[in-house]
């Protein structure tokens, strides 16, 4: 099970990434989550990563495709992958399919999930993570049990530093303009599935579920 999940920051990818991978047992690849990591641990990836990040801009292709390469190419993946927030600029789909090719493997299904900019700023802007086990939250839409503490292990709830009002409207321009146009790259391709995104957490969990059950 070869999947891609798409739209705009904020769409509910992540949230929904975490229950497809616990239901289908692959790798949850998130270039957010890498790059995040590598910023926090200071290595050469993060410091080249961290102004981009700050600004809300896309980190340059090479070093974006470089670091998906040899995630992809680890043992884990041959049986499939979940790659969340990648790609999103439709050189980066050229590249990965190359990879994949290199590979001898191709993606199954694109799963995008659909959510307009109004919504989506107040979910960006509510966004909380848990600074231990990565669960995400929104005050308003998913709260925790008890405010600022994660419900599954009792850690500290953070905002995210590019949550916030002026880069989350960067990040929407920056999707609308250059990740969008990737929709008709692999609506050409055929294996295209749009979720309403704006229904609640499970109910997109099930659409999902309904289309990569045919898979199976
Ligand atoms: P993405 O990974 O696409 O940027 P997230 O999964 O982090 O998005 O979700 C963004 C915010 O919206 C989080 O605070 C999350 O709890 C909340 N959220 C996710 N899916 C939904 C949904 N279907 N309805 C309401 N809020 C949601
Ligand atoms: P995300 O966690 O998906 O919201 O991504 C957070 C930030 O990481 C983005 O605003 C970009 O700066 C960077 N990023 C994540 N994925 C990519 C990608 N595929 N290409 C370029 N930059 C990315």
């Amino acid at each position: 099970m070869k999947l891609l999940i798409m739209g705009p920051p904020g769409a509910g990818k992540g949230t929904q990434a975490g229950k497809i991978v616990a239901e289908y047992q692959i790798p949850h690849i998130s270039t957010g989550d890498m790059f995040r990591h590598a910023i926090k641990e200071g290595t050469a990836l993060g410091k080249k990563a961290k102004k981009y990040l700050d600004q809300g801009l896309l980190v340059p292709d090479e070093v974006t495709n470089g670091i998906v390469r040899e995630r992809l190419s680890k043992d884990d993946c041959t049986k499939g992958f979940l790659l969340d927030g990648y790609p999103r600029t439709v050189s980066q789909a050229v590249s990965l399919d190359e990879m994949l090719f290199d590979l001898s493997m191709k993606v199954d299904v694109v799963l995008n999930i659909a959510v307009s900019n109004t919504i989506l700023f107040k979910r960006l802007t509510g966004r909380r993570i848990c600074k231990t086990c990565g669960v995400t939250y929104h005050i308003s839409f998913n709260p925790p049990k008890k405010e600022g503490v994660c419900d599954e292990c009792g850690g500290e709830l953070f905002q995210r530093k590019d949550d916030n009002a002026e880069t989350v409207e960067n990040r929407l321009a920056v999707y609308n303009n250059q990740t969008k146009p990737l929709l008709d790259y692999y609506s050409a391709k055929g294996n295209l599935y749009t979720i309403d995104g704006e229904q609640d957490i499970d109910e997109v969990f099930n659409e999902i579920n309904q289309i990569l059950g045919r898979l199976k």
